[in-house]
């Protein structure tokens, strides 16, 4: 699969074929084509022998895909960033992506970064992309070379951008294109995560390399249940791309079931735990439709696992499995701490210029039988999650070796919050404990420690430690509830005593 090459035949072939939908606009494979080809134009004059990555800023609207393909067909990997982060992570991100120019496609008054980089904003594009300038592709991004750059919670307090080269996005569509028994030619699908969210790249890119349409659903509208279930049943979505936790909000309105959603063929999960409670009631609501679990993380493009969950994988015993690794990628269990390693064809090439980060989590590893040559060395990544095949040869997710959670298909590292919190002037310590319910992460609660009274100790303290938080975390990392407590209860070995924390949740 050469995506690029897939879109400019979808494109030439097929014109008027509609590529995105959101409420922020439609367009077509054609203009999706002729828009990227202006703007590619522009970008590789602006950034003469430059082959850095590029920022790319804004929400779901259609220009974000034009950004995209024109950074790759320009030479330079694009970094999704969404509208969802709070000024100070997007200014980090632009700094630590640090190219002249940064794209930004919409809500430009929402960010607020070093005025050394070029913004090219509404306006602008505008401009480029009426110009109708050609391009020719010489150089696209390609082989090794990274595709793009999706930023992740990191424990220190400092996101890490994940570094997806073009081969690893190639070999995983060969494969996502096989999803659910073969994903057919020019079908629709739904997008719910942000571009910033590698769970995206399921539904963007397979739809892309189907020539299929996209159907996006913006914040706003995701907020409104009905207007949004309305929407969506007047898109007659074929592939249902979401976290499983979103399909549990669609759950609780009665209307969402096959009758009034009867063009739904798959439900594709990924992000997170798919609870068994959760696939029950999708195969009773849609018997027609299939139920997909996939697992990955983004340090392996989207996902290497597959399972078709049948009323019969439900009615086994204990929790549904994660199913099998995708052609050209092993996964191995570390028989010290039953950690599952990738190792295949689609691993990230590490953190953008972070080696350190890197060096701890991706190594290479002996090809053994991805190869003809067993010694040949392909790239693996230590996941953090704990796993076991059953006696079918099923894989299982166990859980996690350290303290990353997900939450509602959020990645949060929870040492991240930890830290933020205790830069708050009158925080002197800080741990963050999820509540679970089946193993699902429910919501968190942060144990903060004061020193002095700067901070009230009361609920206007408690209010403030939030309102603080969110100017510096994405809301969705903001914990729930905020307990003040006189002192950190301690381990031996004086770390904190998460047990004991958590049994004060
Ligand atoms: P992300 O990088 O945001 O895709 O998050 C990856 C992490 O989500 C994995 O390392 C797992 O901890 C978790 N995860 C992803 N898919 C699944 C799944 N199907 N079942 C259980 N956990 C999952």
């Amino acid at each position: 699969m050469d995506i690029i090459a897939k879109i400019k035949s979808t494109a030439i072939e097929t014109p008027d074929r509609l590529v995105f939908s959101s409420r922020d606009g439609k367009m077509t494979y054609g203009e999706l084509w002729k828009k990227s080809s202006a703007l590619a134009s522009y970008i590789s004059n602006r950034l003469e022998g430059n082959r850095e990555p590029i920022m790319v800023y804004g929400h779901k609207h259609p220009d974000m895909l034009v950004a995209f393909l024109a950074c790759v067909r320009s030479g330079h990997a694009y970094c999704p960033v969404d509208i969802g982060n709070p000024r100070e992570r997007v200014s980090d991100i632009a700094s630590a992506i640090d190219n002249e120019i940064v794209i930004v496609v919409q809500h430009e008054e929402m960010i607020d970064i070093d005025d050394k980089y070029e913004i090219v904003g509404r306006e602008k594009l505008d401009t480029i992309l009426e110009s109708d300038t050609s391009y020719d592709d010489n150089e696209p991004v390609s082989g090794d070379e990274t595709y793009y750059i999706i930023f992740t919670s990191g424990s220190t307090g400092k996101p890490k951008g994940v570094k997806i080269p073009a081969d690893a996005l190639n070999n995983y569509l060969k494969w996502s294109v096989t999803l659910s028994g073969g994903i057919p030619e020019a079908t629709r699908f739904l997008n719910q995560a942000p571009f910033s969210f590698d769970l995206s790249v399921m539904d963007l890119y397979t739809g892309l390399a189907t020539g299929s349409t996209i159907i996006a659903l913006d914040k706003g509208l995701q907020q409104d249940m009905p207007e949004m279930l309305k929407y969506i049943a007047s898109s007659d979505i074929e592939y249902w791309v979401s976290t499983p936790s979103f399909s549990d909000m669609c759950l609780g309105e009665a209307d969402f079931s096959e009758e009034n959603f009867g063009s739904i063929k798959a439900f594709l999960f990924c992000g997170e735990v798919l609870t068994k409670d959760t696939a029950k009631q999708l195969r009773a609501r849609f018997p027609h439709a299939k139920v997909i679990n996939t697992y990955g993380p983004t340090e392996s493009t989207v996902c290497v696992t597959e399972v078709d969950i049948t009323d019969e994988v439900i009615a086994r015993e204990g929790a549904l499995p994660i199913g099998l690794p995708k052609p050209g990628t092993e996964i191995r269990i570390d028989p010290e701490n039953s950690e599952m390693i990738i190792v295949g064809d689609s691993v990230s090439s590490g953190y953008y210029k972070d080696k350190e980060r890197t060096d701890k989590v991706f190594f290479m590893a002996e090809a053994g039988s991805l190869s003809e040559n067993p010694k040949d060395m392909v790239r693996a990544y230590r996941t953090g999650d704990t796993g076991h095949y059953d006696e079918s040869g099923m894989l299982f997710c166990d859980g996690r070796i350290d303290h990353q959670v997900k939450l509602h298909g959020y990645r949060i590292e929870l040492g991240d919050i930890e830290s933020t919190l205790t830069k708050i002037e009158g925080v002197a310590a800080a741990a963050v404990i999820p509540k679970r319910h089946e193993g699902k992460v429910e919501s968190l609660t942060a144990f903060v420690v004061r020193e002095g009274n700067i901070i009230a100790d009361d609920y206007s303290g408690r209010k403030y430690v939030r309102e603080t938080l969110k100017a510096f975390l994405p809301s969705y990392m903001v914990p729930k509830r905020v307990k003040f407590i006189d002192k950190m209860p301690l381990t031996n070995n004086g770390k904190a005593d998460r047990k004991k924390l958590e049994e004060l949740v």
